[in-house]
């Protein structure tokens, strides 16, 4: 019988629940020679599996990985979505630029989710988008809250695998919760959330929110610290930055104060926003020190 092929949502005591193709759930354990060879399996792995019966199953491997984050551990994610608040708590432009860099360091796409649109004017909110817009990012405006936007994030959900991650007391669960109100995570108002050391060694599980779409069940990344990361290749994780480099005089340039970059330029005449440049900054600095201890 040939193998049938599946997603791994959940590791438990040496067993893995895996959505099958079909809708359906079979609960596998891995062939011994997976153990033998240390093949660590995640949620979000896509196996192939030989079927017993009664929606039981034995993984034969681990199909070809397009994205694997650890810390926690996670398979396959496709996209990350960098939930921030629009007011309460503000915006954190470093720390969406941070996220995003992350995302495509790891070969994810980010995309941004400005919740609680209710609190500001619409001035406001769209200003923030289209800082993102402008950069080449696809930008959501929603309120958990009001329900606005829910069909929009719903959509951009489908048929994926991906990652909610945003400052505590954005909107994360309530967003999710608005999508799948059967999921009752939990919420809390902003100044109860400690914040810190949520669930950094749990296991990753994947939420389904239907079939075919699904998030992990953790705020992407624990560590936001950019390493690993070289410094000429910075720039291409900012898109705005990535698509008019090669217009700089140096192959080499790092855009700071090298003559004839058109980065400098379009940051001068405002076709990149300052807010995004002051990071890309920051994020050069960070990894030059990085580099020198
Ligand atoms: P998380 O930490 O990112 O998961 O944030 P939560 O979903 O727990 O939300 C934090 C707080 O913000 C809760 O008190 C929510 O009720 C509130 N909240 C979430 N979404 C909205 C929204 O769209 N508008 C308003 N006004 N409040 C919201
Ligand atoms: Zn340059």
């Amino acid at each position: 019988m040939g193998l049938a092929t599946g997603i791994v949502l959940r590791g438990t005591g040496g067993f893995y629940d895996v959505r099958d193709d079909y809708g359906g759930m079979i609960r596998c354990r891995p062939r011994g020679r997976m153990r033998l060879d240390n093949l660590t399996i995640l949620a979000g792995d896509r196996v192939a599996y030989t079927l017993l019966e009664q929606g039981l199953g034995v993984i034969e491997e681990i199909l070809p990985r397009r994205s694997v984050l650890t810390r926690p551990s996670v398979a396959n994610i496709d996209q990350l979505i960098v939930v921030s608040a629009c007011a309460r708590p503000n915006p954190q432009l470093t720390l969406i630029d941070r996220l995003m860099v992350l995302a495509e360091s790891n070969g994810i796409e980010p995309m941004l989710c400005l919740n609680k649109i209710d609190l500001v004017t619409n001035d406001v909110a769209q200003n923030l988008a289209t800082t993102y817009e402008r950069a080449g990012y696809e930008v959501l405006k929603c309120s958990a809250k009001m329900g606005t936007g829910i069909d929009e994030l719903r959509l951009a959900l489908m048929g994926r695998v991906s990652s909610f991650a945003g400052p505590s007391g954005a909107g994360k669960s309530s967003l999710l919760n608005a999508i799948k109100p059967t999921l009752s995570l939990v919420t809390s108002a902003v100044s109860e959330k400690t914040g810190r050391g949520r669930q950094t060694t749990r296991q990753v599980e994947l939420i389904e929110l239907e079939h075919g779409s699904y998030v992990a069940d953790t705020p992407g990344f624990s560590q936001l610290q950019l390493d690993g990361i070289d410094i000429l290749d910075l720039g291409s994780y900012f898109p705005e930055i990535d698509r008019r480099s090669s217009d700089c005089r140096f192959s080499s340039c790092l855009h700071r104060s090298e003559p004839d970059c058109s980065i400098l330029e379009a940051v001068e005449v405002g076709e990149i926003a300052q807010s995004r440049f002051d990071s890309y900054l920051l994020f050069l600095e960070e990894l030059e020190q990085a580099r020198i201890y």
